[in-house]
């Protein structure tokens, strides 16, 4: 049975964007008479809230939509992520990385990786980890992108506009799969909660169409089943820009209180 999903982040109250989001996933699945799952990422817990969990519920209610229970919440499956990043580790695909948010910055300057290309390291030598470790210093754990290139070979997605893109992860670069402070990160956390759900749709906006390069090479170095992808089109504001928690836009419960109806909202944004 076919299943799409809609996964997001507690870190705000939800928007338009959302919303179109969440609508597009829901009728992703019933098309194909499939499922339609809500899965809530709150992995960070530094931005997390309770009060925005419960409002994406009231919210997609509001809008009409229906999910399967119970909802996956990744703050309650570390375990999972920390056995998947093991077989990395046992495999020589990741390594520690100390470095600081500033020191990578500062890197990316003077040794750019091609252009758009991520920031890219090596694991220290073992003398100098093993001082660090000893030491208690924080670490991430690093995707080593040559080394999961070489182990995984060439690989492509499906995308339901484009057709069959072929994997190209750099952008991404040696990306952060263990945060120094939470423990995990977004792209181990996605695939393997895509395969444990058995998600055959991936819905989400075009901003995450990079994600997608590195979250298939992922699945493949994990043996996880590949989804099919849908990255659909950023909802604007007046102006043009796009909607973002970050930049205030009207969130879906101010729309509702000043009168807006979901149907309105529904037809709005195509799903009448
Ligand atoms: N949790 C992510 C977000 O809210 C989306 C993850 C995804 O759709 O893969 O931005």
């Amino acid at each position: 049975m076919s299943a799409a999903r809609f996964a997001p982040s507690p870190t705000g109250l939800l928007h338009k964007g959302h919303a179109f989001s969440a609508l597009t996933a829901s009728e992703v699945a019933r098309r194909s008479c499939g499922r339609f799952v809500l899965r809530i990422e709150d992995i960070d817990f530094t931005r997390c809230r309770p009060d925005f969990e419960a409002a994406i519920h009231d919210d997609l209610a509001w809008l009409g939509l229906d999910w399967e229970r119970p909802v996956l919440r990744q703050s309650e499956h570390g375990a999972d992520y920390g056995a998947a990043l093991e077989r990395l580790v046992g495999r020589g695909l990741v390594y520690r990385s100390f470095k600081t948010r500033k020191e990578v910055a500062v890197a990316m300057l003077s040794a750019p990786h091609g252009p758009g290309g991520g920031f890219r390291d090596a694991p220290l030598p073992a003398g100098e980890e093993a001082r660090r470790l000893a030491a208690g210093e924080p670490f991430a754990w690093r995707l080593n992108l040559a080394a999961a290139e070489r182990e995984a070979g060439p690989l492509t997605f499906e995308d339901a506009r484009r057709g069959v893109v072929a994997v190209d992860a750099s952008a991404a670069g040696d990306v952060v799969l263990a945060r120094k402070d939470v423990g995990v990160a977004y792209h181990l956390a996605v695939v393997v909660d895509d395969a444990r759900q058995e998600i055959t749709d991936v819905v989400r906006g075009e901003d995450l169409f990079e994600a997608t390069h590195v979250q298939r090479l992922l699945q493949a170095l994990l043996g996880l089943p590949e989804p099919r992808y849908h990255h659909h089109r950023l909802i604007a504001d007046a102006k043009g820009a796009r909607l973002a928690k970050r930049s205030g836009a009207e969130t879906l419960r101010a729309l509702r209180e000043r009168g807006v109806e979901a149907v309105a909202l529904r037809r709005e944004l195509g799903f009448a």
